[in-house]
């Protein structure tokens, strides 16, 4: 939709907080951007700028934000690493000099674009983070555009994202919003849900079932939060594992059946090597430990169907190695470090799987944001940070001080607890 149709509004600007009249997009908002020369600290790269409210194309919508959801994702496109993320939106024709980061939103539909038939101005939604073109030939083909070719990540691997007054989005990734929940809760849960909905039921035959027994590493971070919820609603035995027993307590309450403490241990990284046959026994030993804690956490003699993955170096040769036979490490993330090391002999022995996973499709995230409307998912909410906080929150989250749950920010809601407009 061209600028003029949908800029009928007196004021150019509205201040954080403030709510134009539905359907009345201001020319210009505040939005918390990172540019290239400021990569660094999280902290310091996000900046509150006022730049001008991006159009909409055919296909697509913008959305007054609500509420945002923090995800990690953003503390690598704070830092400029691993990529230079405004280099990938060169790719979608996206600008270069800035990146509006935030793949989470909850919010009010503002404008469609041409073409939009899922969607219409003033429609509460939440919006999922799976981008694609149209008009790729695998999506066309009506394979799972979550391995298609032009697949993104909206609000990292594209430019406007949530942490700004509008977000702009292509018109599939809009969803209805749970009404039981206040924005910053409907903000909060859809990445990390969704891309654990996608590990947990998208890999035939490996897909949780009722009586397994699932391992979930960072059981009390936002991926591992949802993970457990999404285990135990399935009928399966999530057993957690945290840095404390504080985290252990709180994955109980989301319905792990046990946890393990994973400071109690130390046979963590990359082992050595197997030709030093004494170095490597001291490091199976530890492992073994950690897969006897594992049974005693199930309450039976059976390993994992599952492992959720992501912590990635430190944690892979351990999570190969508990994995049950037949089952899936599954993994979408290395916070710890890329070089994950696998002992074959563990692999095709017991035949297990080793797979990667990425984000989610319309359908995962529809299903996951089905299960959160029917309340059968809370969307274990951590800490509510205000807009001025966003960089912080990153910080925070880059430095692992974070609290339990899924972090969300208010951007238009002017007060927590809001379930829709005041
Ligand atoms: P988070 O909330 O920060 O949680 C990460 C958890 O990892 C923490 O709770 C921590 O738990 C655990 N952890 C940290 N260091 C560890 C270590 N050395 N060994 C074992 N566990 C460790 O982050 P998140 O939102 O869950 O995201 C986790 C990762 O997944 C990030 O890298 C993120 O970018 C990625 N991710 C990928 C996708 C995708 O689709 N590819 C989607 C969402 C997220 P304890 O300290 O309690 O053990």
């Amino acid at each position: 939709m061209a600028r003029d149709e949908v800029r009928t509004v007196a004021k150019s600007l509205y201040e954080v907080g403030e709510i134009p009249p539905i359907g009345e997009v201001p020319a210009q908002m505040h939005a918390q951007l990172i540019r290239p020369d400021r990569y660094g600290e999280p902290e310091k790269a996000f900046q509150d700028e006022v730049i001008d409210t991006p159009d909409v194309g055919p296909q697509e919508a913008l959305v007054l934000v609500m509420a945002a959801g923090v995800n990690f994702n953003n503390v690598w496109a704070a830092r400029g690493i691993p990529v230079d993320v405004t280099k990938t939106q060169a790719r979608w024709g996206e600008p270069t000099d800035f990146h509006i980061g935030g793949s989470d939103a909850s919010g009010i539909v503002y404008a469609v674009g041409e073409g939009v038939t899922n969607a219409k101005v003033g429609d509460r939604v939440t919006v999922h983070a799976g981008q694609w073109d149209p008009d790729d030939p695998q999506v066309l083909a009506g394979e799972d555009p979550g391995l298609a070719d032009s697949f993104r990540v909206w609000g990292y691997d594209t430019a406007w994202g949530s942490f700004a007054q509008f977000c702009k989005v292509q018109a599939h990734q809009l969803m209805p919003k749970a009404p039981h929940l206040s924005w910053e809760e409907a903000a909060a849960p859809t990445l990390t849900g969704a891309t654990a909905y996608r590990m947990l039921h998208g890999w035939p035959p490996n897909v949780v079932n009722e009586g397994d027994v699932v391992l979930v590493w960072g059981g009390a971070g936002g991926l591992g939060s949802l993970a457990t919820e999404l285990v135990a609603a399935a009928g399966a035995k999530a057993v957690t594992v945290v840095s404390s027993d504080e985290k252990g307590e709180y994955t109980k309450k989301l319905g792990a059946v046990g946890y393990i403490n994973r400071k109690e241990y130390d046979h963590w990284g990359i082992p050595p090597h197997w030709k030093d046959s004494e170095a490597w026994a001291k490091w199976f030993s530890g492992a073994k430990a950690f897969g006897k804690a594992i049974w005693e956490q199930a309450g039976e003699r059976k390993s994992p169907a599952i492992v959720f993955e992501h912590p990635g170096e430190e944690t892979i040769p351990t999570s190969i190695f508990v994995a049950d036979r037949g089952g899936m490490v599954v993994i979408c993330a290395g916070t710890t470090g890329y070089s994950a090391t696998v002992d074959l002999r563990f692999l095709w022995n017991l035949q297990k799987r080793f797979q990667g996973s990425h984000l989610f499709n319309d359908e995962q995230a529809l299903a996951f944001n089905q299960l959160v409307i029917d309340g059968k998912i809370d969307p274990a909410l951590g800490h509510v940070y205000r807009f001025d906080e966003v960089g912080l929150v990153h910080q925070l989250m880059g430095d692992g001080k974070l609290p339990e749950g899924n972090m969300s920010v208010l951007v238009s809601a002017s007060e927590p607890g809001q379930k829709d407009l005041p």
